[in-house]
């Protein structure tokens, strides 16, 4: 059981005011709110050993170098990822995939398939339609339902042998819904197809266990878990990675280099060129070990406690629709009022101190299902309070009584 005033406390920017009034943000699943314990540990980087990492003989770039891989470690750990080297920095989930679909362009050809979700955020869908373009291989799409569940007798039609590679989100941003990933994942392999996994809005709620999923890929980004923005993960098999080739050339990422032929250092640096951002990566360990304090079955018990109540209340609206119903969702609603923009709504709540989003999430064709432009999407953390969704509650009606 989580002792709220006391996590809150970790959290210096939920105790400022907005538009005069105390701040309620729900918007976490954009980015979530960082605790002073990784506040401090950037400054202490900056201000202790700040340091080029992985080229200096000299005592801080040892340290900062030390500080990066024990990072990476913990990284490994809270995956449960086979091998440190399977655990490639990057500068979040669209890098990951973009590495991941760029790799893909050596080994597809006319004829192929790529599977992608209706669920997908646009950073899991453009890059596969660019590597359909170059290759030649032709995005499929596995539909979803009124409920925002993926139709899995959809997916298992869709899986042949010309399958490559298949991607999907853990977890809709937009909906919130919970997907069957490891079903997924099981029948992918029976294709021979490799899967990706959008963790991106999972690893705020829980911890994948990379090895037990069996996934090929699964990438995710820092600051949607209390992590800086600018840093995230792509775990990749040993055996994928050192398949693909590399996503960059440059520093680091070498063994030699001639004018005639460079060859590619080994795992993790291969997809790490350049100077990557030594801080964040330190501190998504930072992070991580502050998620872990708290505790994943607290962080769900509270936010799932949050999803039925703001559900519930939010349902009293008269002209309320929820969109995603799905039976497995995580701490998100997303919804519209009718005969109201949801801009409008998010306008007039703003002014209330309280910060949802507004608009299609990244995420038009989940839209363009439901013929709407967009949603009001409130998305709660472990952080948030039962009272502060008392208050948007209050705040929507308020602003529907002045739009109608
Ligand atoms: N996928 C999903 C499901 C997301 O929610 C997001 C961020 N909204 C992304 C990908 C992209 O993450 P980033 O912008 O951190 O690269």
């Amino acid at each position: 059981m989580l002792d709220i005033n006391k996590v809150r406390a970790d959290f210096p920017i939920l105790s400022r005011t907005v538009n005069g009034k105390p701040l309620v943000y729900f918007d976490n699943g954009a980015t979530s709110q960082k605790p002073q314990f990784v506040i401090d540990a950037i400054s202490k980087y900056y201000q202790e050993i700040n340091a080029n990492i992985h080229r200096g003989v000299h005592t801080l770039s040892q340290l900062a170098t030390d500080a990066y891989e024990i990072s990476r470690g913990k990284l490994q750990n809270h995956i449960n990822a086979k091998y440190a080297h399977e655990v490639i920095f990057t500068s979040g989930t669209t890098h990951g995939i973009n590495a991941v679909a760029n790799g893909f362009a050596s080994l597809l050809k006319t004829g192929d398939e790529v599977l992608v979700s209706a669920l997908e955020h646009h950073s899991n869908i453009v890059p596969w339609q660019m590597l359909c373009e170059k290759t030649g291989a032709t995005l499929k799409v596995i539909p979803m339902d009124e409920n925002g569940e993926l139709i899995m007798a959809e997916y298992d039609k869709l899986l042949s042998d010309k399958t490559k590679i298949v991607t999907v989100n853990h977890i809709s941003n937009a909906l919130g819904t919970v997907n069957p990933i490891k079903y997924m994942i099981d029948k992918a392999h029976e294709f021979g197809a490799a899967i990706l996994i959008d963790g991106a809005q999972a690893v705020p709620h829980l911890k994948p266990d990379v090895q037990a999923l069996d996934c090929d890929f699964y990438v995710f980004s820092g600051h949607k878990m209390c992590g800086p923005t600018g840093v995230g993960i792509l775990y990749g098999k040993e055996d994928w990675l050192n398949k693909l080739p590399p996503y960059q050339g440059g520093g680091e990422m070498i063994k030699e280099v001639t004018f005639e032929k460079t060859t590619y250092a080994d795992l993790p640096h291969k997809f790490e060129a350049g100077t990557p951002d030594v801080a964040g990566g330190i501190v998504l360990g930072t992070a991580v070990d502050y998620m872990n304090s708290i505790g994943f079955d607290n962080i769900q018990q509270q936010e799932l406690e949050l999803l039925e109540y703001a559900t519930k209340r939010l349902l009293e609206i008269e002209g309320l629709k929820i969109y995603g119903t799905a039976k497995e969702k995580t701490s998100v609603v997303s919804f519209n009022i009718e005969g109201i923009h949801p801009y409008d709504i998010g306008t007039i709540v703003d002014k209330l101190g309280i910060a949802v989003r507004t608009g299609h999430h990244c995420a038009q064709p989940i839209m363009n299902y439901f013929n709407i432009p967009g949603t009001i999407r409130a998305s709660f953390s472990f952080y948030n309070t039962k009272e502060e969704i008392d208050v948007m509650v209050e705040a929507v009606k308020k602003a529907q009584l002045m739009l109608a």
